[in-house]
């Protein structure tokens, strides 16, 4: 690795990277020398996440948060910055999906969806909005999804949410470009994680249908999302800002 894509030195939180795709991209943080804040709610599996990143040779904490929860976001960038003094990177990356058609969809699950997926990332960003501006600038990395571009019948919410995500993060990136912060969101294709097994149960067909519309023809890995969360956090994508980058095995190529 070259030493642009260094991060020692940085401090990197990741809401929900204590499993699946945040983990992925809390372990290329951290081989990059960032130090890392587990954000997420789950305390077993946070403290595991931050044993196997301690591993890597960084210093990683877990903050217990509610991502839905404006308190909880406030006290965990708090909690972040006590412990380590300064935050350059966030990965809005926290999110579920509740499967249901937009005509039987319950506005409590709207809701949760919604705040889980998009309203999170505005409270994530405009938490550490001073400390970013306080560092001289800040790379702000939000997980979309293929549904932030392709419709989905059965996950309307998710897919709003996910929709949502690509036009805050514009919104973020021209804002605060002026203060050096850059903001990029990723959308990754099929990715195996605890989401897309549930969803597997639920739904038979996927992963044939993932397979056979995949041109890479396999499922994404976490470890296929650690490669453009040091991208995206480091100096060579300083002009990058307000994208959207498919990290899909050719998924959305195919149209
Ligand atoms: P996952 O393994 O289920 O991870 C979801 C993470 O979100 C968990 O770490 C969970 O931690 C956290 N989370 C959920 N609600 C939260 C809340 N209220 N507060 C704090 N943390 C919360 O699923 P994943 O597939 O890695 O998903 C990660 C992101 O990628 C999601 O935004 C998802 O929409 C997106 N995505 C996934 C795929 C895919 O194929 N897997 C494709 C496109 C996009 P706790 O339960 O401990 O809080």
């Amino acid at each position: 690795m070259t030493t642009s894509f260094n991060l020692k030195g940085k401090v990197a939180i990741v809401t929900g990277g204590n499993g699946g795709i945040g983990l992925g991209m809390a372990q290329g943080l951290a081989d990059a020398g960032a130090d890392i804040v587990v954000a997420a709610r789950n305390a077993e599996k946070s403290t595991a996440a931050v044993a196997s990143l301690g591993k890597r040779g960084v210093r990683a904490i877990a903050v217990a948060c509610d991502v839905t929860d404006a308190d909880s976001v406030a006290a965990m960038v708090a909690a972040a910055v006590k412990q380590f003094g300064r935050i350059d990177i966030l990965v809005n990356n926290a999110g579920i999906n509740i499967r249901n058609p937009v005509d039987t969809l319950s506005l409590a699950d709207w809701h949760k969806v919604m705040d889980t997926n998009l309203t999170s990332a505005f409270l994530c960003c405009q938490a550490v909005y001073p400390e970013m501006k306080k560092a001289g600038g800040g790379k702000i990395i939000n997980i979309g999804s293929m549904f932030s571009l392709f419709a989905s019948s059965y996950a309307p919410a998710y897919g709003a949410s996910k929709g949502g995500i690509v036009q805050l993060t514009k919104s973020i990136a021209i804002a605060w470009a002026p203060d050096n912060i850059q903001a990029n969101a990723v959308l990754p294709g099929w990715i195996d994680t605890d989401l897309t097994r549930r969803g597997r149960e639920q739904v038979p067909a996927l992963n044939d249908n993932v397979l056979r519309r995949t041109p890479a023809k396999r499922w994404g890995t976490m470890d296929d999302m650690s490669g453009v969360a040091v991208f995206l956090a480091s100096p060579p994508s300083d002009f990058v800002t307000g994208t959207a980058i498919p990290v899909d095995g050719g998924f959305s190529a195919l149209g």
